[in-house]
């Protein structure tokens, strides 16, 4: 059957039945104990339900571009998600409410939204997975999150067995977090965005993107230029799919910045650094990385730091997740020793510990 999130996996070696791997962009993890596939949002939720009731654990799993299985796979049920379907539910003369099925693959919405002169996601071009993913880490990039455009998340709720319409503010959003995050609480069935009726950009945010575009930080620009401009910016990191470079197989970035106290930050030298609020400073973790001494392209078993980008640890076709979690240490160890700074995986870790 054909599959929107596996096509980019056609390369890949056969896998054992049920594996994981091929589910997922890092193509790493051992087997499913069951894999049932959802086309409908009334599958997806009769799926959970029942996997609930029988006291069964449910990993949804939906482009498998924020997920890090364990090599001994995932013994429960596994909810492939592969609902569709893009509708306008709501408009005003200034704005349009669209609403995405979960199970749709994002940078499809982000490209019907440029297309259509619909402005405010444009510089989430080229990330990975589903629509119905991005409330579950406030998906971000290029000074855009979700989180800013997200008018409801519609969730199948396992603990009130209904379905329920939050709003931005039960989503709890943050940085690279929201209530949904190492929560299996919630099945997202589909995401309502209002997005601005216009064909420029929202202010551009993100000073290498604006120096990309010859702008300055809030100016705005048409939006299809937005687009493209962001994804020759990914593309150059290895941020953007594709099956002939293993840079890009990753989970895209494996650290968030770590956000820690002024009073810590004073004790560490020059380094670059953003506020973030609270008495809070936000440091480059691939900055971090480099001066501790863990340059790109350095290598585990079988897997390696991206030689695009500090940020992603990659599988080069002979990793194990083992193998990927063991880089991960000696690189959040080797940090730590150097500055006293943690370093936090951000994609979700499934069977396995870091
Ligand atoms: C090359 C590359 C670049 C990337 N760049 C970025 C970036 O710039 N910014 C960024 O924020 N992220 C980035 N990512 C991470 C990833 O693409 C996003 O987090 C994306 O939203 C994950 O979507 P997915 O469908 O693949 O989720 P999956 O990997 O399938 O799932 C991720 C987590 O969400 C849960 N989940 C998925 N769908 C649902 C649902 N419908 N309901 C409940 N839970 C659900 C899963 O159970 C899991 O815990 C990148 C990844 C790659 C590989």
């Amino acid at each position: 059957m054909p599959d929107a999130f596996a096509d980019h996996l056609i390369d890949t070696p056969p896998a054992a039945e049920n594996s994981l791997a091929v589910y997922t962009t890092l193509r790493l993890g051992g087997p499913a104990g069951t894999l049932t596939t959802a086309v409908h949002a009334d599958e997806a939720v009769e799926t959970v339900r029942a996997a609930s009731a029988a006291g069964r654990p449910v990993l949804v799993l939906a482009g498998g571009s924020n997920v890090v299985i364990g090599d001994a796979g995932f013994p429960g049920e596994t909810l492939l998600l592969r609902t569709g379907g893009i509708e306008i539910v709501g408009e005003d003369p200034a704005s349009v409410v669209v609403r995405v099925a979960a199970g749709e693959t994002w940078d499809d919405f982000v490209s019907y939204a440029v297309t259509n002169s619909l402005s405010g996601v444009e510089c989430l071009s080229g990330i990975p997975g589903s629509a119905g993913a991005t409330p579950i880490q406030n998906v971000g990039a290029y000074g855009q999150e979700v989180g800013h455009t997200i008018e409801a998340v519609h969730a199948y709720d396992r603990v009130a067995d209904e379905i329920r319409k939050m709003t931005p503010a039960e989503c709890g959003f943050g940085y690279r977090a929201s209530v949904f995050k190492h929560n299996d609480r919630y099945l997202v069935l589909s995401v309502d965005f209002r997005l601005e009726r216009s064909s420029d950009s929202a202010p551009i945010r993100y000073a290498e993107l604006a120096r990309s575009l010859g702008a300055e930080a809030g100016d705005r620009v048409p939006l299809d230029l937005a687009r493209d401009t962001v994804l020759k910016l990914r593309a150059g990191k290895g941020m953007v799919l594709d099956p002939e470079d293993r840079d890009t197989w990753s989970v895209g970035s494996f650290f968030t910045n770590p956000v820690i106290s002024e009073e810590l930050f004073r004790t560490l030298g020059e380094i670059p650094h953003w506020p973030a609020g609270d008495d809070m400073v936000k440091l480059p973790a691939a900055w971090l990385i480099e001066r501790a001494g863990f340059p790109k392209g350095f290598a585990g078993d079988g897997v390696a730091i991206s030689g695009k980008h500090t940020l992603a640890l990659t599988n080069r076709g002979a990793g194990s997740t083992t193998a990927l979690l063991d880089l991960a240490r000696t690189i959040r160890d080797g940090v730590r020793t150097r500055f006293g700074v943690d370093l936090h995986p951000e994609p979700v870790l499934v069977n396995c510990e870091f």
